[in-house]
């Protein structure tokens, strides 16, 4: 059990399935999930399975992961049939930044047009 984990981290539970979620992607180093309080009409959570803290806590040799998250964002947003539209990826680091669990996480937000600059 937490073979990349932390054991008291939310996502790192939602990882190993002690916590549910409604898991829409897989694979040997990621998972995405539908946000429980989403922000848009689609709202999904794209996670290293490894439990990264945040990028500015990622070490140098983790940093191909960020471009693993994004390429399952993209199939996903091609796959949820809202990549014409549009759609907005973030990526909020630290307090100042908005992050509220300290587990690197992608937002794939949807489904309503956003405005600039976030608030
Ligand atoms: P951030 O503020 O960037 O750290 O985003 C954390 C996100 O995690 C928020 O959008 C929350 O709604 C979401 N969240 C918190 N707990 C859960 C959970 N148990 N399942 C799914 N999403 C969650
Ligand atoms: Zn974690």
């Amino acid at each position: 059990m937490y073979p990349l984990g932390n054991p008291t981290c939310l996502f790192c539970k939602i990882v190993d399935k002690q916590i549910p979620s409604k898991t829409i992607y897989e694979d040997e180093q990621a998972i995405a999930f539908f946000d429980v309080n989403p922000k848009a009409p689609l709202h999904l959570l794209i996670i290293p399975r490894k439990h990264i803290v945040s990028l500015a806590e990622m070490k140098e040799a983790d940093q191909p992961t960020i471009s693993h998250l994004f390429g399952i964002a993209i199939a996903l947003a091609e796959k949820q049939g809202v990549s014409q539209a549009g759609f907005r990826t973030v990526i909020n680091t630290g307090a100042d930044g908005g992050q509220t669990v300290f587990h690197l996480h992608l937002h794939l937000m949807a489904g309503r047009p956003f405005s600039w600059p976030p608030g």
